[in-house]
């Protein structure tokens, strides 16, 4: 007989969100409550946007006022600290969470989609040259309730189901692995968004990306590759020299085959850099008999930073070239992004005008 009390005793203090069915019901009858209590738990959790156990009314009042006043568990949603809607209908959002620490959601919404760029690490400790979170440090990592209350504060507030969510704000989602996969698991089976609807973007950590392919999941994964060559690609991506192109692509290649999927291939575009019609050439070279899709990004200014946004001549050339050799290729025109420009950005002005206040 095996005896399992990893789970029931590693869970006692985890929030309430993130659990499934079967562990808020166990936790409603832990507190003297009948079973079908777990599932109005988990309804309100995830689709009714409870964010305390107040909340929930068709709970016994005198119960709800013994958990406000003696809470056993805390339930897990963060706060919002500030809630900015930009001209083109995006919605940026600062989260304030239990230690006091911020983190960046944004809400994209496009026709019929709602789409949530989610982070995964409070700052981030690659430190990519022209990225504005890589610029801000590393603080921590996302717990996994952390992640999955910004896919809830976005459907809350802009009262429409999400249908898409991309890993790309801030932090690099392979480096928090299990909270990253738990979330995964949580924003598919318990909030109903498809598997197919969501991207994970990293720049690449050793033995992840074969690791991630064994998870078998039906998500996209979004590589940022940036540069042709290694030599292009350490200018700009520090960790690229501890990892660099050549293994990065043998483990695409490596994903690929695993999974059976095509990887999407990020390139921030940035004007005398990586730019030209020969490094475009590069590329499909590069990723030649891949089955994947490449994504462009002209880059967005970071204050900081000094790079420059290519020129739309450039962008187009880029373009032809891949087309040539029939690369499916698309330009991302970041939307929501002309207020405050990308992820991270949002919170580093955010801080400096606390750090204004309180010095
Ligand atoms: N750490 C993950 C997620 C980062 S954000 C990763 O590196 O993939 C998602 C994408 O936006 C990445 O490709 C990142 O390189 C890109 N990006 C970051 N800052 C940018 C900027 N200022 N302009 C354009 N793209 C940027």
């Amino acid at each position: 007989m095996t005896v399992n009390t990893l789970p029931t005793s590693a869970q006692k203090n985890l929030p309430l969100l993130g659990r499934s069915l079967a562990e808020l019901t166990e936790w409603t009858e832990s507190q003297g409550q009948p079973r079908y209590r777990g599932k109005q738990l988990y309804e309100w959790l995830y689709s009714k946007g409870a964010r305390s156990l107040e909340d929930i009314t068709v709970f016994p009042k005198a119960w709800r006022e013994e958990f406000a006043a003696n809470p056993t568990v805390e339930f897990g949603r963060s706060q919002i600290a500030l809630h900015k809607q930009t001209r083109d209908g995006t919605e940026k959002f600062l989260l304030k969470l239990d230690d006091g620490e911020i983190v960046e959601t944004v809400g994209i919404p496009t026709s019929k989609r709602l789409t949530v760029c989610v982070s995964t690490q409070i700052g981030c400790p690659m430190a990519c040259d022209f990225c504005a979170t890589g610029k801000g440090g590393f603080r921590r990592n996302l717990e996994k309730h952390e992640i999955i209350d910004q896919v809830l504060t976005v459907q809350d507030v802009m009262q429409q189901r999400v249908s898409h969510i991309v890993f790309m704000g801030m932090g690099e989602p392979l480096l928090n692995y299990e909270n990253l996969v738990g979330a995964i698991a949580v924003i598919n089976k318990d909030i109903g968004i498809g598997q197919r609807n969501i991207t994970v973007s990293t720049v690449g950590i050793p033995n992840q990306i074969p690791r991630f392919a064994r998870e078998h999941l039906q998500v996209t994964l979004a590589v940022s590759l940036h540069a042709p060559t290694q030599q292009v690609r350490a200018q700009v991506i520090p960790s690229a020299d501890r990892y660099p192109l050549e293994s990065l692509m043998d483990d695409c290649r490596a994903y690929v085959d695993i999974t059976g999927r095509r990887i999407s291939f990020e390139y921030t575009m940035l004007a005398g850099i990586n730019d030209s019609a020969e490094q475009a050439y590069q590329l499909s070279q590069l990723i030649r008999g891949f089955q994947s899709h490449v994504n462009l990004i002209p880059y967005n200014p970071v204050s900081d930073a000094d790079y420059k946004r290519p020129s739309e001549r450039a962008i187009q050339t880029f373009v032809q070239v891949l087309e040539d050799s029939r690369i499916a290729v698309s330009v991302r025109r970041t939307r929501g992004l002309e207020a405050d420009a990308a992820c991270g950005q949002l919170r580093g002005q955010h801080q400096m005008a606390e750090k204004q206040v309180q010095f």
